[in-house]
């Protein structure tokens, strides 16, 4: 039986993508080779590079607006260091929101100065930092829109004359913002667009080639950009894969069509949440992200009941991360509103037995 995949990453894809990508994997477009057999450089996998890039463009409405879509390794941990790699020559301003916020400003330390414009480290970031101030002279802002750890979401950018680059792996193609307002963007394939090994990276030209420094050519975006994002040879499975999803996503009707889904089922959970006794939500209520909801049981010694009644109606997941205990529902753009229902009855037959 087909499971209720609530984890955060990587994450439940919609069940046709599944179905293509193994149709891929044993004959690739009925040419009698597989996908991960053919040369990246041939006819048909270049057209999939071509469409993947493009549809990331045509989804966040940034077609011919200076923008280039990019399909790296390495994570989205590598775009910590690259970002300030290619971006910081003096001096970066991060909003500390979390577990990955934390790492990218760590990482950036290496390349120049940052500074910490906002934290919510002090309630373990239950919380979105609001009314900071930004310091003159960044080279740039970063943000990480979505903190899949906490269940925090940014519900409003900052204004700024800089370059704005976000960190959106577990909220892209979630919810229609203004993209044109981000210089760069970048996620990690397997949270909300595909299977792990690559990560999107939609950067505008003109921000690149100001540092200083020398960067060597697999960290550097123009020269990935130069090469059509084939550079070296693409994570080619977790490319097609999640140009699957993309098209998936299109045919759907594109993001505000997922997005007003994923309030649907956001709603449902949180309301749960908020009237069933036995459940305390974890971030703070104006904050909260539409992706991943993180809550506690109010009891511990409800603790085994709940696992086994979950367990028992076929959900995966739940378990919160490490850093805050409890649970955590992950509810990525390829989860049916009926598997969160599974979810919310489960917990409300807990308050009924009592
Ligand atoms: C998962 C996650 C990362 C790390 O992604 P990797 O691809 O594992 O390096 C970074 N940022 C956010 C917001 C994430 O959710």
């Amino acid at each position: 039986m087909k499971k209720h995949n609530f984890s955060a990453g990587p994450c439940i894809l919609p069940q046709e993508v599944f179905l293509k990508a193994s149709e891929a994997i044993m004959d690739f477009n009925g040419s009698g080779l597989s996908l991960i057999e053919v040369s990246h450089r041939s006819k048909d996998f270049v057209e999939v590079m071509d469409k993947a890039r493009a549809l990331s463009l045509e989804l966040l409405g940034l077609e011919g607006k200076g923008y280039q879509a990019l399909f790296l390794q390495g994570g989205a941990s590598l775009q910590f260091l690259m970002v300030a790699y290619n971006l910081l020559e003096t001096k970066a301003g991060y909003l500390n929101t979390g577990t990955w916020s934390s790492k990218a400003l760590k990482e950036a330390r290496l390349f120049g100065e940052v500074v910490e414009v906002g934290s919510s480290k002090d309630e373990n970031f239950n919380y979105i930092p609001k009314g900071y101030t930004i310091p003159k002279g960044l080279d740039y802002l970063h943000l990480t829109s979505n903190n899949t750890i906490f269940g925090t979401q940014l519900k409003k950018f900052p204004k700024v004359e800089i370059p704005l680059v976000c960190d959106m792996s577990s909220d892209i193609f979630s919810r229609q913002l203004d993209f044109s307002q981000f210089d760069l963007i970048y996620a990690g394939a397997q949270k909300n667009m595909g299977p792990a090994g690559t990560t999107l990276v939609v950067v505008k030209e003109d921000i690149l080639g100001k540092v200083t420094r020398e960067i060597p050519s697999m960290l550097d975006y123009s020269v990935h950009i130069s090469k059509d994002s084939m550079f070296n040879t693409p994570a080619v499975f977790a490319v097609y894969t999640s140009m699957l999803t993309l098209e998936w996503l299109k045919n759907l009707g594109g993001i505000s069509a997922i997005e007003e889904i994923n309030e649907k089922k956001a709603q449902l959970l949180y309301s749960e949440i908020d009237l069933n006794p036995l459940f305390d939500g974890y971030a703070n209520k104006e904050d909260r992200s539409n992706m991943n909801a993180t809550f506690n049981l109010t009891e511990d010694k409800l603790k085994d009941t709940f696992d086994t009644m979950w367990k028992e109606a076929g959900i995966n997941g739940i378990n919160g991360h490490r850093s805050v205990g409890g649970y955590r529902a992950s509810m990525y753009n390829a989860m049916p509103l009926e598997s969160v229902g599974v979810l919310v009855d489960v917990m409300s037959e807990m308050e009924r037995k009592g």
